[in-house]
């Protein structure tokens, strides 16, 4: 199983969601089954208590599980259908282990955030990834793992310690990060500050982005491309221009002229060998 992972840095609603699901699908063109997994870092167990005015619309999957609006997405771009396991929130992950701990499956240990809930988080992330999602009744080959809210918020903070761990577990070669991060136009000039700050952070909790995608009102302009290159210590192919399109179903032809397919495929080792031909 090969984990790609977007999270998102400076603000929230940056557009993670989008680039996690048309990420899946330029993967899925490839003829590769893709399956995805949000997690929201809210104590609440589903977003269906949640008001709509604060937390906008809530998607209801086929088990009746009420979450984001993003669970949506992917299943609209994936053609995939979600289970109520796919969507990991604080509050269910909490729940799981008192649960565990009111049964004594810890046998007298204390329980706490590390190892115990970021084992829990990571053991849920490979359970679920295996769960075939589309018509074929086959496990997936790729799992596209949205990190909800702003890295650095203390809310995620047990989730990017499970992140960080999981690399490990899973091996560099199954497991890829992309950052979304914010490029302001000020007085007509990008700046690049906050997508630094935001880069500065993400490796303060033991991360590093392979790819770098810029959320721009406008085209990144290649001198913006490559001060983020330059100041956030990855290579100028991959900083990833995404800027405000008038659909966002048009976003993964963006990311294909930007080969970002090309890139997962060359560092998972994914090869068209890997594939039966009717799948292709
Ligand atoms: P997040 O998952 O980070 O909260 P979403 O993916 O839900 O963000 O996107 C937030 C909003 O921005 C949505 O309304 C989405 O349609 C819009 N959006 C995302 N990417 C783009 C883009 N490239 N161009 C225009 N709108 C976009």
């Amino acid at each position: 199983m090969k984990y790609v992972f977007v999270s998102g840095g400076v603000i929230s609603g940056i557009g993670k969601g989008i680039l996690a699901s048309s990420t899946g699908l330029l993967l899925k063109t490839l003829g590769y089954r893709v399956t995805s997994i949000k997690i929201d870092p809210y104590m609440n167990i589903d977003a269906g208590t949640m008001s709509p005015l604060e937390h906008g619309e809530v998607f209801t999957l086929d088990d009746g599980a009420e979450c984001d609006l993003d669970l949506g997405n992917y299943e609209r771009y994936l053609n995939i259908s979600l289970t109520r396991d796919h969507n990991i929130t604080t509050g269910k992950v909490y729940q799981k282990v008192l649960e565990k701990e009111r049964r004594g499956d810890y046998l007298g240990k204390t329980v706490q955030i590390v190892p115990h809930l970021t084992n829990e988080i990571q053991d849920w992330i490979e359970r679920t990834a295996r769960i075939p999602v589309d018509n074929s009744g086959e496990e997936p080959d790729i799992c596209i793992v949205e990190l909800g809210g702003t890295v650095g918020d203390i809310e995620s903070a047990p989730f990017i310690e499970a992140v960080r761990q999981f690399q490990f577990r899973v091996g560099s070669e199954n497991f890829a990060l992309v950052h979304v991060c914010l490029v302001p136009v000020i007085n007509g000039e990008q700046k690049t500050k906050p997508t630094q700050a935001a880069i500065k952070d993400l490796r303060s909790l033991g991360l590093t982005p392979d790819l770098i995608a810029c959320r721009c009102p406008k085209e990144l302009e290649p001198t913006t491309m490559s001060k983020i290159s330059m100041f956030c210590h990855v290579g100028p192919d991959h900083v990833l221009g995404v800027h405000d399109l008038n659909s966002t179903y048009h976003v993964p032809l963006l990311l294909k002229e930007q080969k970002l397919d090309e890139f997962l495929v060359k560092k998972f080792g994914l090869g068209d060998s890997n594939l039966s031909q009717e799948r292709i």
